[in-house]
């Protein structure tokens, strides 16, 4: 019941960047030739060609041409350029284009040396293609055709067959090279047909994908489930299943394709990562490091590595990973240069994948006994902070990044590991500044920076450690966060807990008061003086792109100082 629910609170429709949803296409052609000079539309047609086919066609060259549904970019209108593709004939979105529109791409490209087809295997594609290459036989042109399906994820006898995925980039490739380095079309053929034959590919998704006609996502996968084996046309996959670690994700994609093409121990590998369309580049890589440790633990040596968005399911989330057995003929082909935009730098894998890093300072090393009133503090603090990290984070989520209650903590965290080992026997200046340190090392972002030059000054002014001595710190602390970074009272940052409480400090401890007494007047005006900022606008900082949206939250960085300073102050202060 609740499953369904949540499937249906999904029916949402899908946002797009698109002008008509039965005009995608060829936009879409438009904008990539407008950005490419290598790339023109075919007149009146969703084919891209390269733009110097003319000269291609004089030279009798074979041609590549490929193509197929709409919705996989960049492919294949990306793959078009020398040394890949001479054309690439689109159809509507998941839509195989017509015989007559493959026949119009093929006479485009045709010449004397005649014409490859790479079709990926799907039975409108073998249809369209098939036709429109007997069509164009019968006018004369050598027509020759390899279809691509690299699909592991099915069964080799199922039904339609498997189908074709992101392996098709690679045929496209070695067809290219072959074809650039003037071969004639048999050898072009024999050379794709052997990356078809070898190539496997399976894929993962996390997410459905979106026709820009239909508005509504294929299918709904709930929050942690993963389908196994889809296809690139937003059909599901072969299985349903939760969500798994990544490095388990692809123990099971490699596991499938290594079974299948009889990858192993002493094999020798090209690997394909390839994202689906919505799957960040960080996730890629991820995929990619996981990929080539898992390789490497079945003793497969991996000679070629390209990770990015190479043949998409429009708006999917999601990966596949195609493994394409190699030798030094196929590496050179691999290897050979391209004008497609879409194709990569290629990278062999070298080990080491790190260089040294340059030798940081040493840090401070001592001990500060755990009844040091510094220590005490600090510690103090950062429990308290490690105990609003999700308060604050989201309070900067509403009004910043949402990073600052995860940033403190982590700061906090590592000032716990590290104060056992501070210098106390150098003084309480020493501890700040080596707790200063940590908080460089740790923190990032704004806070970072202005908690660490705060310390700093703190520590520059700290002769000995009388009140006033501390009232004059923590002037001078403040002063540093002012000057770093340029807010005053009233910006709505820090500053406007951090400056009352300084104050208020300094005149409790003028007027004779006691310690605690003197830090919990701090804390009471650092507390005033962040609930204030709910009803100021940010002029510095994150929160000053949201204008008026910030008004009614407090700054989360105001309320980060009064949190732990009332944490200095004690829970039993008066
Ligand atoms: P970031 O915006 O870089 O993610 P943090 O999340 O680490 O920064 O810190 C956000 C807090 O930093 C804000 O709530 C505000 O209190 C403080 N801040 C932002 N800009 C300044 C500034 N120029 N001076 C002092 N404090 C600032
Ligand atoms: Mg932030």
């Amino acid at each position: 019941m609740a499953r369904i629910a949540a499937r249906h609170s999904r029916m949402v429709s899908v946002k797009k960047l698109i002008n008509a949803a039965d005009d995608v296409v060829g936009q879409a052609l438009d904008g990539l030739a407008r950005g490419n000079v290598g790339i023109a539309r075919l007149a009146g047609s969703t084919t891209a060609v390269r733009s110097d086919v003319a000269a291609v066609r004089a030279a009798g060259r074979v041609a590549v041409l490929s193509g197929g549904g709409a919705g996989h970019e960049p492919a294949h209108a990306g793959y078009v350029g020398a040394g890949m593709l001479t054309g690439a004939v689109a159809g509507e979105v998941f839509t195989s284009p017509s015989v007559d529109a493959v026949l119009e791409g093929i006479r485009a490209v045709a010449s004397g040396g005649g014409v490859l087809l790479i079709v990926k295997n799907y039975t409108g594609d073998r249809l369209n293609f098939g036709l429109a290459a007997e069509l164009a036989r019968a006018e004369g042109v050598d027509v020759a055709m390899v279809v691509v399906a690299d699909d592991v994820a099915l069964a080799a006898e199922s039904g339609a067959g498997r189908r074709g995925l992101a392996g098709t980039v690679l045929v496209h490739k070695v067809a290219g090279a072959a074809a650039e380095a003037g071969l004639p079309l048999a050898e072009v053929t024999r050379r794709a047909q052997r990356v078809a034959d070898s190539v496997g590919t399976m894929g993962v998704a996390l997410s459905p994908c979106t026709v820009p006609a239909a508005g509504r996502p294929g299918f709904f996968l709930d929050d942690d489930e993963i389908e196994w084996g889809l296809g690139i046309h937003g059909e599901p996959g072969v299985e349903r299943a939760a969500l798994r670690p990544v490095d388990e994700v692809v123990e099971r994609l490699i596991g499938v394709i290594a079974a299948d093409r009889g990858i192993g121990s002493g094999g020798r590998v090209a690997l394909l990562v390839n994202g689906l369309g919505a799957t960040p580049p960080m996730e890629l890589s991820i995929v990619a490091d996981a990929a080539a440790r898992n390789l490497a633990g079945r003793g497969v040596t991996v000679d070629r590595i390209w990770t990015g968005t190479f043949l998409t399911a429009l708006d999917m989330a999601g990966c596949s990973l195609s493994v394409l057995p190699v030798d030094d003929e196929l590496l050179a082909a691999l290897d050979a240069p391209t004008a497609a935009p879409a194709w990569p730098q290629s990278r062999t894998p070298a080990e080491p994948v790190t260089v040294p890093a340059p030798a940081g300072e040493n840090p401070a090393s001592g001990t500060l006994p755990a009844d040091d009133p510094v220590r005490r503090a600090l510690e103090a603090v950062a429990e308290a902070l490690i105990s609003v990290r999700d308060e604050l984070t989201e309070l900067d989520r509403e009004v910043g990044d949402g990073d600052l209650g995860i940033s403190l903590a982590r700061g906090a965290a590592a000032v716990l590991a590290d104060c056992p080992g501070y210098p106390g026997e150098a003084g309480p200046a020493a501890v700040l500044r080596a707790t200063s340190a940590t908080l460089r090392r740790s923190v990032g972002g704004t806070s970072g920076p202005l908690y660490a030059i705060m310390l700093l000054r703190a520590a520059a002014v700290l002769p000995a450690s009388t009140p006033r001595d501390w009232a004059a710190a923590f002037r001078a602390a403040v002063d540093g966060v002012r000057e770093v970074g340029g807010a005053e009272v009233g910006d709505r940052t820090m500053v406007d807990a951090l400056a009352p409480a300084a104050d208020a400090f300094a005149a409790a401890v003028d007027g004779g008061a006691p310690w605690r007494a003197a830090l919990s007047a701090a804390a009471d005006a650092a507390s005033a003086g962040a609930a204030a900022t709910a009803g100021i606008r940010a002029r510095l900082g994150r929160s000053s792109y949201l204008g008026d949206r910030v008004l009614g939250h407090p700054d989360p960085g105001a309320q980060a100082v009064a949190l732990w300073l009332a944490a200095i102050a004690g829970p039993s202060r008066p």
